[in-house]
């Protein structure tokens, strides 16, 4: 088929499942499942795929599903992931087909990605002659359990293998952009989120005589300063990073010199060379300053999320197959990442892999209007959909013809 003429396919089919989509969006919306816990919705996407008659694997790291379309000549093989899991939230959106499970709600998009995925397989299992290769669904868990995540779980089961896949697309819906656009970046999209505990001890004395104390409070508070300047002065001012600490707690009373204070914060990195960095150079810092006041400082560092990678070619491949398959005026290339974490990470390490933002905010409603990701109002536009399962299928076709 001529390729102008299957994105026009393409098109047809996507408007063809459009319904179908929006029946399996909203079954998942209301019955909500928490990271490992998506026993329900794995088993609604394992029946869709095998009745499909797709070769289909369960219980691939945990309620991981995968599906195998094989098309009709042999070739590459392309992997297109969507995450299953919810949040354990409170929905307040009113929809009729809110949330049944009390404080479990979809508030990621987490169901429209499930159901896209699922309608992108049966537009493509239509298309399964035009395939020159086949097509991996992988169907992840427990994307919002960092800094474990369902995606490494999923590699180890073997999810890249037999047949090994050459490259991945992800979607995300997006609520700060317009329905029909879809959004991304060569190189980094997404930041690595890593987690950091820390603990100052000293030695207790009275307050009136802090000579015979080591004080953990006054320490503490020369380690926070000292943190900032890890990122101002030890990273490149054109790479980016963020230092956070979020929480503290110490001390006993008024007049007591405190002996320990406990403190927790969030590292967000956008390059794998200083996300390895820092962990030595706050252990450094932090133990520096405690050291040069008499007391000690332990860090103990807990790596998250690597930052998410858009492969260069991969980008190049999914700006001219939306133009040439959405049209013109679709495709946003962003200027700056977003320091968000997010799992899909893990393949991108492993694999070429490209993840993009889909615009899910109404046509007309203002940004402001808009409930964000994780807002217990969050309400995508599900006239999304097709331009998501478009996408999709586009660079799943583009990607085994080149
Ligand atoms: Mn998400």
């Amino acid at each position: 088929m001529e390729a102008v003429s299957i994105y026009r396919s393409i098109e047809e089919l996507a408007e063809k499942y459009g319904g179908k989509v929006v029946e399996w969006r909203r079954a998942i919306h209301r019955n909500p499942e928490l990271s490992t816990q998506e026993e329900k919705t794995a088993a609604l996407v394992a029946d869709t795929l095998t009745g499909l008659g797709l070769e289909v694997r369960k219980n691939v790291g945990g309620h991981g599903v995968v599906g195998l379309l094989k098309g009709k000549k042999a070739g590459k093989t392309v992997g297109l992931r969507a995450d299953m899991d919810a949040l354990p939230m409170q929905e307040e959106t009113g929809l009729p087909f809110a949330s049944a499970v009390p404080g479990v709600m979809h508030a990621c998009g987490h169901d429209t990605h499930t159901a896209m995925l699922l309608g992108t397989a049966c537009v493509l299992s239509e298309l399964a002659e035009e395939l020159e290769g086949s097509v991996k669904f992988i169907f992840q868990p427990a994307e919002e359990l960092n800094p474990t995540g369902g995606a490494p779980g999923m590699i180890e089961a073997g999810v890249l293998e037999n047949p090994s896949v050459d490259a991945l697309f992800a979607l995300h819906v997006w609520p700060g952009f317009e329905t029909g656009t879809v959004i991304t970046r060569s190189g980094a999209l997404m930041g690595a989120s890593d987690r950091l505990f820390l603990t100052v001890s000293g030695k207790t004395s009275h307050g009136s005589a802090p000579h015979q104390g080591i004080d953990a409070i006054m320490i503490a508070a020369q380690v926070i300063g000292g943190l900032q300047t890890v990122v101002s002065r030890t990273v490149a001012p054109l790479d980016s990073a963020v230092v956070s600490i979020g929480t503290i707690k110490g001390g006993y009373r008024y007049n007591v010199v405190a002996d320990k204070v406990e403190m927790e914060g969030t590292v967000r990195t956008l390059s794998p060379a200083t996300q390895e960095r820092l962990p030595g150079l706050i252990q450094r810092t932090a133990q520096g300053y405690a050291g040069a006041l008499g007391g000690e400082a332990s860090v103990e560092y807990v790596r998250g999320y690597p930052p998410t990678l858009n492969a260069p070619e991969l980008f190049r491949l999914a700006s001219e197959t939306t133009a040439a398959s959405l049209g013109e005026g679709h495709f946003v290339v962003l200027d700056n990442p977003d320091l968000g974490g997010e799992d899909f990470s893990f393949f991108a390490r492993e694999r070429p892999a490209l993840m993009a933002w889909l615009g899910c905010r109404p046509v007309g409603k203002s940004p402001d209007e808009m409930a964000v990701l994780h807002n217990t109002c969050f309400d995508p536009d599900e006239a999304c959909f097709p331009w998501g399962m478009r996408f999709m299928t586009s660079c799943a076709v583009d990607f085994l013809r080149q």
